[in-house]
């Protein structure tokens, strides 16, 4: 008899659990709140690492569609100096598919691929567990059981207080989002500054990047360090009001690298929460975590990569494992907690330096992780 298993939310890691539960025949419940697949934008750009998200492709069969579909032209990153300056001007060589990039709307759609989803499900709550499974609550008062629930919904999980106690905390740096459209028409200089790939420019305690994705769009995120409440005094729907808030902040930069702020259209407050380092839990039958519901850490390209191959693992070793199905859990738990936690402490000593009191730390940063 096959398991009742549910996977909470459709993003990176649902998706990539569900594939490949899906890949060798073995039946899963998706459950999502957002309406339909397009009901939010997809977001910016992803950059799916080989041994990580691209391995995860592999597991689910993807791989080859990944490649066609990606970017590894955008591999390419400039980094200048408040001033203008280019301080380094890396691009990735001919066959270099180390990390490319892909919208997050392209990925949504390739992992999404044949799987059924129900859309518009909003989990409440689950558990507690009895001997006939693990309910799920939704937000409508319906209630449904499974063998095994797997919470990838993300940083605000619904899923997460089944395990544990723990939330998300305030990392003290914020980031502001906005996008520009047709860069190469409506924007050529800033099309020129921005490159194949990504730009990035870092200052005392703040830093601009804009990130290229497909069709000529750019995402620009604002990141500084700031009390959780330093908008109190602004109100963050009036765009000329934020515009004119940020340009303040980053008063005194080039003119071209402020164009990328003048130039947006919308903006989004996307405060930095983290889990702890390392974050586990005493292991509760019937249910587990993936993906940042897990250990949502600084967003320093590895949270998708980690939550698509754990989503990928946990999936294989249900579908080719001896039907212990908690033993299974177990030992994924064990595997994505080691790895996760290494994962944590790297982004989160990331952050420290990319956005900090002295902008040669992330300099020396990049020609670590980068060397030309
Ligand atoms: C600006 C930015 C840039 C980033 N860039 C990168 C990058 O380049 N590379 C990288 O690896 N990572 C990157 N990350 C991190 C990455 O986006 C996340 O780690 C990743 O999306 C986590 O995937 P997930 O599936 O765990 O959660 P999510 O992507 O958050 O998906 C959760 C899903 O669950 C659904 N959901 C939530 N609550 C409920 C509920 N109650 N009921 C039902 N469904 C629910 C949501 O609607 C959503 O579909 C970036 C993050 C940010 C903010």
């Amino acid at each position: 008899m096959s398991h009742r298993i549910a996977v909470v939310g459709s993003g990176p890691a649902g998706l990539a659990f569900a594939r490949v539960l899906h890949r060798h025949g073995c039946p899963v419940t998706i459950l999502e709140r957002d309406p339909a697949p397009d009901a939010r934008p997809p977001g910016g750009t992803l950059d799916l690492h080989e041994g990580l998200g691209q391995l995860a492709l592999d597991k689910a069969g993807l791989l080859a569609e990944f490649r066609a579909l990606s970017r590894p032209e955008g591999q390419a990153m400039r980094i200048l100096d408040v001033d203008g300056t280019v301080l380094r001007d890396w691009r990735p060589g001919p066959d270099d598919r180390a990390h490319p990039e892909i919208d997050r709307g392209q990925l949504r759609d390739l992992l999404l691929g044949p799987l059924g989803v129900r859309w518009g499900r909003d989990v409440t709550r689950v558990g507690p567990g009895s001997r006939d499974g693990v309910p799920v609550h939704f937000a409508d008062g319906r209630q449904e059981t499974f063998d095994l629930v797997v919470g990838a919904d993300g940083a605000w999980s619904r899923t997460r207080p089944a395990v544990s106690s723990v939330t998300p905390h305030y990392t003290g740096v914020t980031s502001v989002e906005t996008s520009l459209d047709d860069v190469d028409t409506g924007h050529p200089d800033l099309a020129r500054l921005i490159g194949d790939g990504s730009v990035a420019v870092y200052g005392v305690n703040r830093a601009l990047v804009a990130q290229r994705g497909s069709g000529g769009h750019v995402k620009v995120y604002a990141q500084f360090r700031a009390p959780l409440d330093w908008h109190a005094n602004l109100d963050l729907a009036d765009a000329g009001a934020v515009r004119s808030s940020l340009l303040a902040l980053f008063d005194g930069w080039a003119a071209p690298v402020l164009d990328l702020l003048r130039h947006g259209t919308a903006f989004t407050h996307r405060p930095l929460y983290v889990l702890p380092v390392s974050h586990s839990w005493p292991h509760v039958s019937g249910v587990t975590l993936l993906g940042d519901a897990a250990h949502l850490m600084p967003p320093l390209g590895a949270g998708a990569n980690l939550a698509m191959l754990e989503g990928a693992e946990l999936a294989e070793s249900i579908a080719t494992g001896p039907g212990d199905l908690d033993g299974a859990v177990r030992a994924f738990e064990e595997r994505m907690w080691a790895r996760a936690g290494r994962w944590a402490q790297i982004t989160t000593a990331g952050l420290e330096r990319l956005v900090s009191p002295d902008p040669a730390e992330a300099l020396a940063l990049f020609d670590r992780v980068q060397p030309s």
